[in-house]
């Protein structure tokens, strides 16, 4: 940590992330191998320690002449981000990581362990342009999309501290990757694609992470969702709800004013049908505003008979907000209602709230 007063490096405004070994295809790996001079196994053994072994530690690459170790390191394994700081809580089991990119900006990782678990909650942008009024990413606009080595350098780190037993509990293996923290996955569509193919390719190309694990939530871009559903992959889609009716989601939920209800449904539906998964449906419980009895019936009427869950989550108040989290009974009446559609309900566990940890309160404190 600079010491206050002290000048550090700022890149300039719109200056690219370094280029990362994790922003390349095993393809690419091997041609940027050769660029440097180096035969293009070393590309494999490259791959091999950083996602195989999630080593970062070019001294423990004994099987690489050191010599080729400083130039492949130099170029291929930049350090694309510092720790600023970690907050932990729940005895240490969820852990907030604050990062500072290379050109300052900041974005925050969270790691939650649970007994039969572990789940990272990862950025894709710094700051998120869809501007929803009760998302603390929201409210401060977007800084710039993540390039796919920062996305993937996030569940990296984790995974190492896994490996080091630095998370109570014993060493462990990460199983759940979570698109919730800052940014809107699909407006960075190629990187986060990109990072999604890192994570779980098959060691050593990538982390061999199971694609079940992975999901991406999303305020519901409809052509980058109906292009996702066209890759083939098995991943979760979350879409952000929050509304059922177009009046208030025009307000939740600006992107609505594009894309309606009837549209994003439409698209998570085709999603559902191509991946085999259920959609999961986010509705952050407002309230007074969008937790009335009628509207978990229109909700419940919308969706049933799809492959669909609802995840309810109490929202988590932002500073200076006028809105807060519902009442426990009327959380309690509208899980009712919409089971009583068949709909399966559950309500989100708000693990980390108080280190802000929780749904749109990444790096807003800073
Ligand atoms: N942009 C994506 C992913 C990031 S937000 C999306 O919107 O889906 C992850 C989830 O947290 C979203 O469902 C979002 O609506 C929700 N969220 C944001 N701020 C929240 C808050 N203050 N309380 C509860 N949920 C919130």
């Amino acid at each position: 940590m600079p010491k206050p007063g002290e000048l550090t490096f700022v890149a300039p405004r719109g200056a690219k992330p370094p280029r990362h070994l994790a922003d390349l295809s095993p393809a690419e790996r091997k041609e940027a191998v050769a660029e440097l001079g180096e035969q293009p196994f070393r590309a494999k053994q490259l791959s091999n320690h950083y996602f195989g072994r999630m080593s970062n530690d070019p001294a423990s690459w004994t099987d690489i002449p050191a010599a080729s170790r400083e130039k492949l390191t130099e170029s291929l394994l930049p350090e694309l981000m510092s720790v600023v700081r970690h907050v932990s809580c729940d005895d240490d089991t969820t852990r907030k990581t604050l990062w500072k990119l290379f050109d300052g900006t900041l974005v925050e990782s969270v790691l939650m362990r649970y007994p039969d678990r572990v789940t990272m909650c990862i950025s894709s942008q710094a700051g998120c342009g869809m501007n929803c009024p009760f998302c603390a990413t929201g409210q401060a606009g977007l800084t710039r999309n993540l390039s796919t080595g920062e996305i993937v350098e996030q569940i990296a780190a984790g995974m190492r501290a896994l490996k080091a037993g630095e998370i109570p509990g014993g060493e462990a293996r990460l199983s759940n990757v979570v698109f919730m923290g800052m940014g809107e996955p699909l407006a960075n569509y190629n990187r986060v694609l990109a990072a999604i193919r890192r994570l779980t390719d098959p060691a050593p190309d990538g982390f061999g992470l199971s694609q079940r694990g992975i999901t991406v939530s999303t305020v519901g871009l409809v052509p980058a969702m109906n292009r996702l559903a066209d890759e083939g992959l098995s991943c979760r889609l979350a879409l952000s709800l929050h509304a059922p009716d177009d009046e208030l989601r025009d307000e939740l939920v600006p992107v609505n004013t594009r894309w309606k209800v009837a549209e994003v449904l439409d698209a998570a539906w085709n999603y559902a049908e191509k991946s085999g998964r259920r959609i999961s449906i986010e509705y952050a419980l407002i309230k007074d505003i969008n937790d009335q009895a009628w509207r978990a019936d229109l909700l419940g009427r919308l969706i049933k008979n799809h492959r669909v869950h609802v995840n309810l989550i109490p929202l988590n108040p932002t500073p200076g907000s006028k809105w807060t989290a519902s009442r426990p009974e009327d959380e309690r009446e509208f899980v009712r209602r919409l089971q009583s559609h068949g709909v399966p309900t559950t309500v989100r566990d708000t693990r980390g709230q108080e280190i802000d940890g929780a749904c749109g309160q990444l790096a807003a404190a800073g």
